[in-house]
């Protein structure tokens, strides 16, 4: 029997019971970090305290009220950052679909992934070999989903400052996920995960 207000999957429908399947509105992300993409397979309800209260980002922003941007000027520990390159930074995703959730970011607010010019699309390749390494260091995921959700009609909850979702991946994860979160609380979480990854980034070096 599921519980009242709990997501649950339909046939053909994807999941439900948290507003419509596929509609965006119910992924906004706040300031400071994050922007879900569309693997709404994953049952997540911790994500719900989060998405409930929060500021819903202006589409299409200028650098300076872009989350991406502002971001960079934060210490890492409060921006959830994992690593800083060159052109592109690595960062937790404040709204994770499963634990160790990071997204790879150019420094640079551009919205189109060929706008990148050849150093950012590099680094951006090489950060993202180093977060599954760092990653499976860390956690030692099974697989992962990784790419970058272009346009806000792809799912991207920040379009106009793209960024590389790199999502681990365990067997049973979507059973996994309820447990973790309704015995801690995200921040905690966000910040613990963000340490041994950090760690584990740094060992790779
Ligand atoms: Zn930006």
């Amino acid at each position: 029997m599921t519980p009242a207000g709990t997501p649950r999957f339909e046939a053909g429908r994807g999941w439900a019971g948290r507003g419509e399947a596929g509609d965006a509105s119910d992924f906004e992300a706040q300031d400071g970090v994050g922007a879900p993409d569309a693997l709404q397979r994953l049952w997540t309800p911790h994500r719900m305290a989060y998405i409930k209260g929060e500021s819903k980002p202006e589409q299409g922003a200028a650098p300076g009220q872009c989350p991406f941007c502002r971001i960079v000027g934060m210490d890492d520990a409060n921006g959830l950052v994992i690593a800083r390159g060159v052109t592109v930074y690595a960062v937790l995703n404040l709204y994770p679909y499963n634990p160790g959730h990071l997204m790879v970011v150019p420094y640079r607010h551009v919205a189109d992934y060929p706008d990148l010019n050849a150093q950012e699309t590099t680094e951006l390749a090489t950060f993202t070999q180093r977060a599954m390494l760092a990653t499976r260091r860390a956690a030692a995921p099974h697989g992962f989903n990784i790419g970058i959700n272009q346009g806000s009609v792809a799912g991207a909850g920040i379009a106009a400052h793209l960024h590389q979702h790199v999502v681990p991946r365990w067997g049973g994860d979507a059973n996994f996920m309820p447990v973790v979160g309704g015995t801690k609380v995200l921040p905690q979480l966000l910040a613990e995960t963000r340490t041994l990854l950090v760690d584990a980034w740094t060992e790779l070096s």
